[in-house]
C-alpha cells in the first residue's frame, strides 16, 4: 500500500491509499478518482513533497481546506429567494411563460419545469428562460 497526497483542479488537497503507483495510475486515468471536498475528477499528485511528520502538515491542511458548503449555502439562499419572489407553475412553465410574454397572463415572475427542447423553443420566440442550478423535487 501507498499514501498519495492528492490535489484537485480546485487546489483541495486530500489523501488517499493506492495498492502501488499503478494503481493511482489507472485508476486517474479512468477518471474512477475524485475530490473528497469537491468532487472534481481532475486529480494530480500534490506538488508538496511528502512529509512524513503528519504534525507539520496538519495545520497547512486546514489553513488550505476551504468550506465546502459555501457553494451550497449560496444555492439555498438562491433557492429561497426564487420561492419566495416567483410564482410555481410546475409542468406548466412553457405555457405560462408564453401567456406572460404574449400579455394573456399577467405579467410576473414563474419557475417551474421544462424540458430543454421547451426552453429552446421558449428562447426562439425571445421569451427569457434562466434554467436553475437544481432538480426541483418538488411534486405539486
Ligand atoms: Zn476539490
Amino acid at each position: 500500500m501507498i499514501k498519495y497526497k492528492l490535489q484537485c483542479k480546485n487546489l483541495h488537497l486530500f489523501e488517499s491509499w493506492f495498492s502501488n503507483s499503478d494503481a493511482y495510475e489507472r485508476l486517474n486515468k479512468g477518471k474512477l478518482l475524485s475530490c473528497e471536498i469537491c468532487g472534481s475528477n481532475s486529480i494530480s499528485k500534490s506538488l508538496m513533497s511528502p512529509s512524513v511528520n503528519s504534525k507539520e502538515n496538519k495545520p497547512l491542511k486546514e489553513v488550505l481546506k476551504p468550506n465546502p458548503n459555501k457553494e451550497q449555502i449560496i444555492l439555498k439562499e438562491l433557492k429561497k429567494e426564487i420561492e419566495k419572489n416567483y410564482e410555481y407553475v410546475g409542468e406548466n412553465f412553457e405555457k405560462e411563460a408564453r401567456a406572460i410574454h404574449f400579455g394573456d397572463s399577467p405579467e410576473r415572475s414563474i419557475y417551474g419545469k421544462t424540458t430543454l427542447k421547451e426552453a429552446k423553443s421558449l428562447y426562439e420566440d425571445g421569451i427569457p428562460v434562466t434554467p436553475l442550478p437544481w432538480t426541483d423535487r418538488k411534486t405539486n
